[in-house]
C-alpha cells in the first residue's frame, strides 16, 4: 500500500507537471498566467487513474440529473442544510500555519454567499438579478470529531515537502499531510501550498477515493484576513466559494477544459460562454456565444470582488448532489458540540483492531454498560455492507468476507443515539 501511495504520487507529479505545461506554456510566451482553479486537470487524472470508481460516478450523474429533472420546490421542500468542515492546516512554516481568525473569515464568506447575503449583490447587472439563488446551506466548523469527541474543526500538521497541495500526499498523515475525516460526513478542506500557478481543487462527487475527498485551497487564498489580505484579486475568499462549488458537482459556465461556445455546465440558467473572465473585472455588460455572460457567477474566474451569484439551477444541481452521493452530509452530527468543554467525552468510543487489518477486525464499543445498539460497515461510495446488534463493552470479531477489495471502509457505531464513526483499511 505504502509502495503504491508513493507510486501513486510520483505518477501524478510527472502528469501533473506535463498538464500544467501544456496548459500555461502557451501563454507564457506573451505573459505570465495568472493562477487559477485545477479541478479539470485533476478531474481528468483521478478519471484516468480510478476508471472502476468513475465508471460508478457515471451512474451517479445519470441519477442525479435524473433527480434534478424532477426536481420541484412543492415535491422537496426544504429545511436548512448545515455541512459540517473540517479544516486541516497543512503548513511548512509558520506563515502557512494560518490563523483561526483567517479561517473563521472563511467561513463568513461561504455562509454569506451560499445564502445570497453578500454585500455585493448590487454588482449583479440587472439582467441577471432575478437569477440570484440563496443556495440555502450553511457551514460550521466541526464541533464533534468522527469519534465524537470536542474538536475546533481545525487540525494542524507540518510538512517538510513542497507544493504538498498539488499532490495527493496532502491527503496522509502518513505521507506529511493530514488523514481525511469520514468524508460521508465531513466535508474537508486542505489549506496548504500550491505553487504558483493553482488556487485550490476539488473533487467532484465519487470521482476519487474516499481518502482523497474534499476540497484543497492555498492557504494565500483561504478567508480574508492574515495571510489572504494581501492576494488581491483572490482576496475575498471565493476560490473557496468556487472549489466548493465544484465538491457539489457545479462544472464551470463554459463546461470542462478551455472556454468554447461547444461547451456546457448542464445548468439551463448560466449562458453559454467563451470567456473566463480570469483576473477580471469588467464594467460594462459582456457577451459571448450569442448571449450575455454572466461573468459574476461564483463558477467563473473572475476576481473575487466582482463575484456574487450563484444561480437557481447551480442550486438545484447542488442540491441532487445532496440528495444523492453525498446525502449522508446531510445528517451528520458533526455541527452538534459533543459537550461543554474539551474534557468531555461522548458516552461510548469505537474501538477497531488491528487497522490496518489482513481480514479478520475486533469491534468494541466501550462506554456504559449493558447498552445494546447498532453497527454498520459502509463501503467509500456510501453503500451498506454490513449491519449486525452488538452490545456495549463485549469485543466483536468480524471476518470481512473474501470478495471485498483491498482500500478504506467505515464503521458506524450508535448506542442511544450517540453515533460514532470510524475508518478501517482492509488490506490482505
Ligand atoms: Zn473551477
Amino acid at each position: 500500500m505504502a509502495i503504491l501511495e508513493k507510486l501513486t504520487g510520483d505518477y501524478m507529479k510527472r502528469i501533473l507537471f506535463f498538464l500544467f505545461f501544456l496548459v500555461f506554456t502557451q501563454s507564457w510566451i506573451t505573459a505570465q498566467t495568472p493562477p487559477s482553479c485545477g479541478a479539470d486537470l485533476y478531474r481528468e487524472w483521478y478519471a484516468q487513474q480510478y476508471p472502476e470508481l468513475n465508471e460508478q460516478a457515471k451512474e451517479m450523474q445519470e441519477a442525479m440529473a435524473e433527480w434534478a429533472l424532477h426536481y420541484t420546490e412543492s415535491i422537496h421542500p426544504r429545511t436548512l442544510i448545515t455541512i459540517p468542515v473540517v479544516v486541516h492546516v497543512v503548513y511548512q512554516n509558520g506563515v502557512q500555519n494560518i490563523s483561526q481568525e483567517q479561517i473563521e473569515s472563511q467561513l463568513d464568506v461561504l455562509n454569506a454567499d451560499y445564502r445570497a447575503t453578500n454585500s455585493n449583490l448590487n454588482i449583479v447587472p440587472p439582467f441577471f438579478q432575478p437569477l440570484i439563488a440563496d443556495v440555502e446551506i450553511e457551514f460550521c466548523l466541526a464541533a464533534r470529531d468522527p469519534e465524537g469527541k470536542y474538536t475546533t474543526g481545525i487540525t494542524r500538521h507540518f510538512t517538510n515537502k513542497d507544493n504538498i497541495g498539488l499532490d495527493t500526499d496532502v491527503h496522509y498523515t502518513a505521507t506529511g499531510g493530514a488523514d481525511t475525516w469520514d468524508p460521508l460526513h465531513y466535508l474537508n478542506i486542505w489549506v496548504a501550498d500550491m505553487g504558483d500557478n493553482v488556487v485550490g481543487r476539488a473533487t467532484f462527487p465519487g470521482e476519487a477515493p474516499p481518502a482523497e475527498d474534499g476540497v484543497v485551497i492555498d492557504p494565500r487564498y483561504f478567508g480574508t484576513t492574515g495571510l489572504a489580505a494581501g492576494s488581491e484579486p483572490y482576496h475575498l475568499g471565493r476560490t473557496t466559494v468556487h472549489e466548493i462549488g465544484h465538491y457539489f458537482n457545479l462544472l464551470h459556465p463554459w463546461g470542462s477544459g478551455l472556454p468554447s461556445c461547444d461547451g456546457d455546465d448542464e445548468v439551463e440558467d448560466t449562458p453559454l460562454t467563451s470567456n473566463n473572465y480570469l483576473q477580471e473585472c469588467p464594467s460594462t455588460l459582456q457577451a459571448s456565444c450569442g448571449s450575455l455572460d454572466m461573468y459574476t457567477n461564483y463558477m467563473y474566474y473572475t476576481n473575487d470582488p466582482c463575484l456574487a451569484q450563484f444561480t437557481p439551477g447551480q442550486k438545484v444541481r447542488i442540491l441532487a448532489t445532496l440528495a444523492g452521493p453525498r446525502a449522508a452530509l446531510t445528517n451528520s452530527t458533526g455541527c452538534q458540540p459533543s459537550g461543554t468543554d474539551p474534557g468531555n467525552y461522548p458516552v461510548f468510543k469505537l474501538l477497531i483492531q488491528p487497522n490496518p487489518s489482513p481480514g479478520q477486525l475486533v469491534f468494541e464499543c466501550k462506554g456504559k454498560e449493558g447498552k445494546s445498539g447498532l453497527l454498520q460497515i459502509w463501503d467509500p461510495i456510501g453503500r451498506l455492507l454490513y449491519e449486525t446488534a452488538i452490545s456495549t463493552n463485549q469485543p466483536y470479531t468480524w471476518e470481512a468476507p473474501a470478495t471485498w477489495a483491498d482500500g478504506v471502509y467505515f464503521v458506524q457505531a450508535e448506542v442511544e443515539e450517540e453515533v460514532v464513526v470510524r475508518r478501517f483499511v482492509l488490506r490482505k
